[in-house]
């Protein structure tokens, strides 16, 4: 099983990562696919960063900043 990389990981090691996941999790390897894929991760950081301008307290903007770190984790597994 994959080990899920620390939090200062290398891009390199953050590719290792995903490669050796698809591996394991049998996951889509077809490009294009995985473009429309990546698109959809896209909108969905859009929306949150929306959320965020909208956001009106500061409790509000940090979970929404967690989401911003989960979306932009997502975008980060389509693109290596
Ligand atoms: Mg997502």
């Amino acid at each position: 099983m994959s080990v899920v990389p620390e939090e200062n990981a290398s891009l390199r090691q953050l590719q290792i990562f995903h490669s050796k996941l698809d591996e394991e999790k049998d996951f889509d390897k077809d490009l294009l696919r995985n473009v429309a894929f990546l698109s959809g991760e896209i909108g969905e950081l859009v929306r949150v960063i929306q959320d965020i301008q909208k956001a009106d307290n500061v409790e509000a903007s940090r979970g929404l900043k967690d989401r911003l770190g989960e979306e932009l984790a997502d975008i980060l597994a389509y693109i290596y």
